[in-house]
Protein backbone atom coordinates (compact mmCIF):
# COMPACT_ATOMS: atom_id res chain seq x y z
CA UNK A 1 0.00 0.00 0.00
CA UNK A 2 1.35 3.38 -0.94
CA UNK A 3 -0.53 5.50 2.27
CA UNK A 4 -1.61 4.53 5.61
CA UNK A 5 -4.45 6.63 6.00
CA UNK A 6 -6.57 8.37 3.09
CA UNK A 7 -9.37 11.20 3.75
CA UNK A 8 -11.74 11.17 1.13
CA UNK A 9 -14.28 13.35 -0.14
CA UNK A 10 -13.87 16.43 2.26
CA UNK A 11 -13.98 19.34 1.88
CA UNK A 12 -9.83 20.64 2.78
CA UNK A 13 -9.91 24.46 4.23
CA UNK A 14 -6.29 25.32 4.11
CA UNK A 15 -5.76 28.74 4.46
CA UNK A 16 -2.06 28.67 4.44
CA UNK A 17 -2.28 27.05 0.65
CA UNK A 18 -4.97 29.38 -0.05
CA UNK A 19 -7.04 25.97 -0.45
CA UNK A 20 -10.76 25.80 0.24
CA UNK A 21 -12.19 22.84 -1.73
CA UNK A 22 -13.07 19.28 -1.94
CA UNK A 23 -9.55 17.11 -1.97
CA UNK A 24 -8.30 13.84 -0.79
CA UNK A 25 -5.56 13.88 1.71
CA UNK A 26 -3.41 10.90 1.79
CA UNK A 27 -1.14 10.23 5.14
CA UNK A 28 1.99 8.39 5.06
CA UNK A 29 4.70 7.80 7.91
CA UNK A 30 3.50 10.25 9.68
CA UNK A 31 3.76 12.62 6.91
CA UNK A 32 1.20 14.42 4.77
CA UNK A 33 1.60 12.48 1.47
CA UNK A 34 -0.66 13.86 -0.88
CA UNK A 35 -3.42 16.18 -1.68
CA UNK A 36 -5.51 15.73 -4.73
CA UNK A 37 -8.65 16.09 -6.13
CA UNK A 38 -8.92 11.87 -6.18
CA UNK A 39 -6.98 8.85 -4.84
CA UNK A 40 -7.62 5.88 -4.92
CA UNK A 41 -9.06 3.62 -2.11
CA UNK A 42 -7.21 1.03 -3.28
CA UNK A 43 -3.90 3.02 -2.67
CA UNK A 44 -4.52 3.04 1.00
CA UNK A 45 -4.52 0.47 4.08
CA UNK A 46 -7.41 2.72 5.83
CA UNK A 47 -9.37 5.06 4.10
CA UNK A 48 -11.97 7.24 5.98
CA UNK A 49 -14.98 8.88 4.03
CA UNK A 50 -15.45 12.35 5.07
CA UNK A 51 -17.87 13.38 2.67
CA UNK A 52 -19.42 16.91 3.86
CA UNK A 53 -16.85 16.99 6.46
CA UNK A 54 -14.21 19.94 6.61
CA UNK A 55 -10.70 18.36 6.78
CA UNK A 56 -8.39 21.22 8.08
CA UNK A 57 -4.32 21.39 9.58
CA UNK A 58 -4.90 20.11 13.38
CA UNK A 59 -5.25 23.42 15.05
CA UNK A 60 -2.88 24.96 17.04
CA UNK A 61 -3.48 26.26 20.26
CA UNK A 62 -1.05 29.45 21.76
CA UNK A 63 -2.45 30.00 24.97
CA UNK A 64 -3.62 27.06 27.56
CA UNK A 65 -2.59 25.83 30.67
CA UNK A 66 -1.53 22.05 30.89
CA UNK A 67 1.48 21.50 33.47
CA UNK A 68 -1.54 19.70 35.37
CA UNK A 69 -0.32 18.52 39.26
CA UNK A 70 2.02 21.20 39.61
CA UNK A 71 -0.11 24.03 39.07
CA UNK A 72 -3.56 24.44 39.93
CA UNK A 73 -4.54 25.84 36.63
CA UNK A 74 -3.51 22.62 34.87
CA UNK A 75 -5.51 20.25 32.69
CA UNK A 76 -4.33 17.42 31.46
CA UNK A 77 -3.50 17.86 27.47
CA UNK A 78 -4.79 14.47 25.79
CA UNK A 79 -8.12 14.03 26.79
CA UNK A 80 -8.97 17.01 25.62
CA UNK A 81 -7.03 17.95 22.65
CA UNK A 82 -7.47 14.41 21.20
CA UNK A 83 -11.06 15.15 20.77
CA UNK A 84 -11.50 18.14 19.80
CA UNK A 85 -8.82 18.52 17.08
CA UNK A 86 -6.17 20.29 18.78
CA UNK A 87 -2.67 19.02 17.47
CA UNK A 88 -0.48 21.41 19.16
CA UNK A 89 -1.03 22.69 22.70
CA UNK A 90 1.38 25.81 23.79
CA UNK A 91 0.66 26.46 27.60
CA UNK A 92 0.84 30.29 28.08
CA UNK A 93 3.81 29.93 31.16
CA UNK A 94 2.78 27.71 33.61
CA UNK A 95 6.69 26.91 33.97
CA UNK A 96 9.21 29.50 35.10
CA UNK A 97 12.78 28.01 34.67
CA UNK A 98 12.81 26.62 38.18
CA UNK A 99 9.82 24.11 37.13
CA UNK A 100 10.94 23.81 33.81
CA UNK A 101 12.83 20.05 33.72
CA UNK A 102 9.74 18.58 35.39
CA UNK A 103 7.03 20.32 32.36
CA UNK A 104 9.51 18.74 29.52
CA UNK A 105 9.97 15.45 31.57
CA UNK A 106 6.28 14.80 32.88
CA UNK A 107 4.21 16.95 30.61
CA UNK A 108 5.97 17.31 26.94
CA UNK A 109 7.62 14.59 26.76
CA UNK A 110 5.07 11.58 27.64
CA UNK A 111 2.18 13.12 25.39
CA UNK A 112 0.70 12.17 22.50
CA UNK A 113 -0.69 16.12 21.41
CA UNK A 114 2.51 17.91 20.43
CA UNK A 115 3.41 20.09 23.72
CA UNK A 116 5.15 23.42 23.67
CA UNK A 117 5.38 26.41 26.23
CA UNK A 118 6.67 29.88 27.19
CA UNK A 119 8.51 30.13 29.74
CA UNK A 120 7.46 32.51 32.72
CA UNK A 121 9.61 35.35 33.28
CA UNK A 122 8.73 34.36 37.13
CA UNK A 123 11.11 31.55 38.47
CA UNK A 124 8.13 30.03 39.90
CA UNK A 125 6.03 30.62 36.84
CA UNK A 126 2.34 29.99 37.41
CA UNK A 127 1.80 28.06 40.79
CA UNK A 128 -2.56 28.85 41.66
CA UNK A 129 -4.97 31.56 41.73
CA UNK A 130 -4.04 34.07 44.59
CA UNK A 131 -0.26 33.80 43.92
CA UNK A 132 0.68 37.29 42.38
CA UNK A 133 4.27 35.76 40.75
CA UNK A 134 5.63 38.86 40.04
CA UNK A 135 4.73 41.31 43.27
CA UNK A 136 8.81 40.39 44.00
CA UNK A 137 10.99 41.91 40.82
CA UNK A 138 13.71 39.44 42.34
CA UNK A 139 11.74 36.27 41.33
CA UNK A 140 12.80 37.01 37.18
CA UNK A 141 16.25 36.14 36.31
CA UNK A 142 16.28 37.17 32.44
CA UNK A 143 19.20 35.00 32.26
CA UNK A 144 17.91 31.65 33.29
CA UNK A 145 14.84 32.30 31.31
CA UNK A 146 16.96 32.86 28.45
CA UNK A 147 19.15 29.69 29.01
CA UNK A 148 16.09 28.06 29.56
CA UNK A 149 14.71 28.76 26.31
CA UNK A 150 17.90 28.39 24.24
CA UNK A 151 18.97 25.01 25.67
CA UNK A 152 15.26 23.70 25.39
CA UNK A 153 14.30 25.12 21.71
CA UNK A 154 12.34 22.38 20.58
CA UNK A 155 9.85 22.73 23.37
CA UNK A 156 9.93 26.70 23.88
CA UNK A 157 8.49 29.42 22.08
CA UNK A 158 9.23 32.73 23.70
CA UNK A 159 8.71 34.62 27.66
CA UNK A 160 5.52 34.83 29.12
CA UNK A 161 4.77 37.84 31.52
CA UNK A 162 1.16 38.68 33.20
CA UNK A 163 0.91 42.82 33.32
CA UNK A 164 -2.23 43.13 35.76
CA UNK A 165 -1.89 44.73 38.95
CA UNK A 166 -3.01 41.63 40.59
CA UNK A 167 0.38 39.99 39.28
CA UNK A 168 2.71 42.61 39.30
CA UNK A 169 1.59 44.29 42.76
CA UNK A 170 3.42 47.57 42.96
CA UNK A 171 5.75 46.72 40.20
CA UNK A 172 4.29 48.63 36.68
CA UNK A 173 5.86 47.39 33.92
CA UNK A 174 9.00 46.49 35.41
CA UNK A 175 8.24 42.56 35.07
CA UNK A 176 7.55 43.28 31.54
CA UNK A 177 10.97 45.08 31.30
CA UNK A 178 12.44 42.16 32.75
CA UNK A 179 11.11 39.53 30.16
CA UNK A 180 11.52 42.13 26.89
CA UNK A 181 15.21 41.21 28.53
CA UNK A 182 15.31 37.74 28.83
CA UNK A 183 13.39 37.92 25.25
CA UNK A 184 16.65 39.77 23.60
CA UNK A 185 19.07 37.57 25.09
CA UNK A 186 16.93 34.58 23.76
CA UNK A 187 16.26 36.07 20.34
CA UNK A 188 12.25 35.49 21.10
CA UNK A 189 9.42 36.94 21.29
CA UNK A 190 7.21 37.90 24.78
CA UNK A 191 3.65 36.88 25.19
CA UNK A 192 1.64 39.81 27.15
CA UNK A 193 -1.28 38.99 29.44
CA UNK A 194 -3.14 42.38 29.43
CA UNK A 195 -5.25 43.11 32.62
CA UNK A 196 -6.61 45.80 34.77
CA UNK A 197 -4.39 48.39 36.93
CA UNK A 198 -1.86 49.02 34.29
CA UNK A 199 -2.70 51.46 31.41
CA UNK A 200 -2.51 49.53 28.57
CA UNK A 201 -0.82 51.90 26.35
CA UNK A 202 2.17 51.77 29.38
CA UNK A 203 2.66 48.00 27.93
CA UNK A 204 2.01 48.15 24.48
CA UNK A 205 4.81 51.02 23.92
CA UNK A 206 7.62 48.50 25.47
CA UNK A 207 6.32 46.09 23.47
CA UNK A 208 8.06 44.75 20.04
CA UNK A 209 7.16 43.64 16.39
CA UNK A 210 6.34 40.02 17.06
CA UNK A 211 5.51 39.92 20.73
CA UNK A 212 1.92 38.85 21.73
CA UNK A 213 -0.79 40.37 23.63
CA UNK A 214 -3.48 37.96 24.80
CA UNK A 215 -6.79 38.42 26.28
CA UNK A 216 -7.01 40.85 23.79
CA UNK A 217 -11.32 41.29 23.92
CA UNK A 218 -10.74 41.37 27.99
CA UNK A 219 -13.37 43.45 29.59
CA UNK A 220 -12.21 44.16 32.84
CA UNK A 221 -10.94 47.58 32.43
CA UNK A 222 -8.03 48.99 30.66
CA UNK A 223 -8.60 46.72 27.63
CA UNK A 224 -8.31 47.54 23.92
CA UNK A 225 -11.63 50.34 24.06
CA UNK A 226 -12.31 53.00 25.30
CA UNK A 227 -15.34 54.07 28.00
CA UNK A 228 -17.34 54.77 24.25
CA UNK A 229 -16.72 51.65 22.80
CA UNK A 230 -13.78 53.17 20.24
CA UNK A 231 -10.38 51.25 19.72
CA UNK A 232 -7.90 53.24 21.39
CA UNK A 233 -5.18 55.02 18.89
CA UNK A 234 -1.95 53.01 21.00
CA UNK A 235 -4.25 49.72 19.92
CA UNK A 236 -4.16 50.68 16.15
CA UNK A 237 -0.24 51.76 16.54
CA UNK A 238 1.09 48.55 17.88
CA UNK A 239 -0.74 46.53 15.19
CA UNK A 240 1.03 48.61 12.58
CA UNK A 241 4.17 47.94 14.26
CA UNK A 242 3.51 44.62 14.26
CA UNK A 243 2.65 43.21 17.47
CA UNK A 244 0.06 40.48 17.22
CA UNK A 245 -3.22 40.01 18.92
CA UNK A 246 -4.27 37.11 20.29
CA UNK A 247 -7.77 36.13 22.34
CA UNK A 248 -6.67 34.01 24.88
CA UNK A 249 -10.69 33.47 26.08
CA UNK A 250 -9.42 32.26 29.74
CA UNK A 251 -12.02 32.45 32.55
CA UNK A 252 -12.73 36.20 32.69
CA UNK A 253 -10.74 37.44 30.02
CA UNK A 254 -13.35 37.36 26.76
CA UNK A 255 -15.90 39.86 26.43
CA UNK A 256 -18.61 39.72 23.90
CA UNK A 257 -19.25 43.46 23.78
CA UNK A 258 -15.74 44.47 23.34
CA UNK A 259 -14.86 41.48 20.45
CA UNK A 260 -18.12 43.23 18.53
CA UNK A 261 -17.22 46.47 19.40
CA UNK A 262 -13.55 46.16 17.97
CA UNK A 263 -14.51 43.57 15.43
CA UNK A 264 -17.19 46.32 14.15
CA UNK A 265 -14.54 48.89 13.73
CA UNK A 266 -11.95 46.45 11.64
CA UNK A 267 -9.99 45.25 15.05
CA UNK A 268 -9.81 41.60 14.36
CA UNK A 269 -7.48 39.83 16.73
CA UNK A 270 -4.69 38.02 14.68
CA UNK A 271 -5.14 34.73 16.30
CA UNK A 272 -7.48 32.78 18.51
CA UNK A 273 -6.77 30.61 21.92
CA UNK A 274 -8.22 29.43 24.08
CA UNK A 275 -6.34 29.57 27.44
CA UNK A 276 -7.94 26.63 28.53
CA UNK A 277 -7.23 26.19 32.39
CA UNK A 278 -9.30 24.12 35.26
CA UNK A 279 -11.08 26.80 36.15
CA UNK A 280 -12.82 26.89 32.59
CA UNK A 281 -12.69 23.55 30.86
CA UNK A 282 -16.18 22.80 32.49
CA UNK A 283 -17.45 26.26 30.68
CA UNK A 284 -17.80 28.52 29.63
CA UNK A 285 -14.58 28.08 26.91
CA UNK A 286 -14.82 23.81 27.07
CA UNK A 287 -12.14 23.20 23.98
CA UNK A 288 -10.64 25.82 20.94
CA UNK A 289 -13.42 24.39 19.02
CA UNK A 290 -16.37 26.00 20.68
CA UNK A 291 -14.00 29.30 21.15
CA UNK A 292 -14.14 29.36 17.38
CA UNK A 293 -17.70 29.19 17.15
CA UNK A 294 -17.79 32.38 19.06
CA UNK A 295 -16.21 33.87 16.42
CA UNK A 296 -18.67 32.37 13.92
CA UNK A 297 -21.37 34.00 15.93
CA UNK A 298 -19.31 36.96 15.48
CA UNK A 299 -19.27 37.03 11.94
CA UNK A 300 -15.53 35.56 10.87
CA UNK A 301 -15.96 33.33 8.09
CA UNK A 302 -14.90 29.18 9.02
CA UNK A 303 -12.29 30.00 6.85
CA UNK A 304 -11.02 32.77 8.84
CA UNK A 305 -11.28 31.27 12.11
CA UNK A 306 -9.11 28.19 10.92
CA UNK A 307 -6.87 30.55 9.57
CA UNK A 308 -6.43 32.05 12.99
CA UNK A 309 -5.98 28.78 14.83
CA UNK A 310 -3.33 27.05 12.36
CA UNK A 311 -0.82 29.09 10.26
CA UNK A 312 -1.63 32.35 11.78
CA UNK A 313 -0.84 30.85 15.37
CA UNK A 314 1.57 29.02 13.63
CA UNK A 315 3.50 31.77 12.67
CA UNK A 316 3.18 33.67 16.07
CA UNK A 317 4.97 30.58 18.05
CA UNK A 318 7.72 30.93 14.65
CA UNK A 319 6.58 27.50 13.87
CA UNK A 320 5.16 28.29 10.38
CA UNK A 321 7.48 25.96 8.17
CA UNK A 322 6.40 22.62 10.24
CA UNK A 323 2.70 23.58 12.06
CA UNK A 324 -0.16 24.86 10.58
CA UNK A 325 -0.47 23.84 7.05
CA UNK A 326 -1.05 20.53 5.15
CA UNK A 327 1.71 20.51 2.78
CA UNK A 328 2.87 17.84 0.81
CA UNK A 329 5.79 16.47 3.30
CA UNK A 330 5.14 18.21 6.48
CA UNK A 331 3.83 16.62 9.59
CA UNK A 332 0.68 14.74 9.23
CA UNK A 333 -1.18 16.52 12.01
CA UNK A 334 -4.97 17.18 10.74
CA UNK A 335 -8.26 17.52 12.07
CA UNK A 336 -11.72 16.76 10.74
CA UNK A 337 -14.99 18.80 11.39
CA UNK A 338 -18.78 18.70 10.89
CA UNK A 339 -20.14 22.25 10.98
CA UNK A 340 -23.60 21.64 13.15
CA UNK A 341 -26.97 23.78 12.26
CA UNK A 342 -29.06 24.45 15.12
CA UNK A 343 -29.42 26.92 18.04
CA UNK A 344 -26.14 26.97 20.62
CA UNK A 345 -25.60 28.86 23.60
CA UNK A 346 -22.48 30.40 23.97
CA UNK A 347 -20.86 32.70 26.95
CA UNK A 348 -18.16 34.62 27.65
CA UNK A 349 -16.70 34.92 30.81
CA UNK A 350 -18.97 38.14 31.95
CA UNK A 351 -22.32 35.56 31.20
CA UNK A 352 -23.42 37.16 28.62
CA UNK A 353 -24.89 34.99 26.42
CA UNK A 354 -25.28 34.27 22.35
CA UNK A 355 -26.98 32.43 20.25
CA UNK A 356 -25.46 31.08 17.29
CA UNK A 357 -26.63 29.08 14.65
CA UNK A 358 -23.77 26.80 13.74
CA UNK A 359 -21.37 25.09 16.14
CA UNK A 360 -17.75 23.63 14.59
CA UNK A 361 -17.64 20.01 16.24
CA UNK A 362 -14.06 17.57 15.67
CA UNK A 363 -14.78 14.38 13.96
CA UNK A 364 -11.17 13.07 13.61
CA UNK A 365 -8.09 14.13 15.42
CA UNK A 366 -4.93 13.04 13.70
CA UNK A 367 -1.49 13.85 15.12
CA UNK A 368 1.46 12.64 13.31
CA UNK A 369 -0.48 10.43 11.32
CA UNK A 370 -2.04 8.56 14.26
CA UNK A 371 -5.59 8.15 14.38
ZN1 LIG B 1 -3.40 32.00 30.68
Amino acid sequence: MKYDILLKDGTVIDPAQKLHDRRDVAVVDGKIAAIEEDISAREATQTVYVDGKYVTPGLVDIHAHVYAGVTTWGVKADPVCTTTGVTTIVDAGSPGWATFPGFREYIAQPAQTHILTYVHISGIGLVYGPVGEMHELDYAHPEKVADTIMENRDITVGVKVRQGQFQVGDNGVEPLKLAIKAAELADTSVMVHIGTGIPLPDILKLMRPGDVVTHCFQGNGDCIVDDKGRVIPDAWAAREDGIIFDVGHGGGSFNFEVAQRAMEQGFISDVISTDLHSGNINGPVYDLPTTLSKFLSLGLSLEEVIEKSTIAAARTIGREEQLGHLKVGSVADVAVFDVIEGEFELFDTHGTMVIANQKLQADLTIREGKL
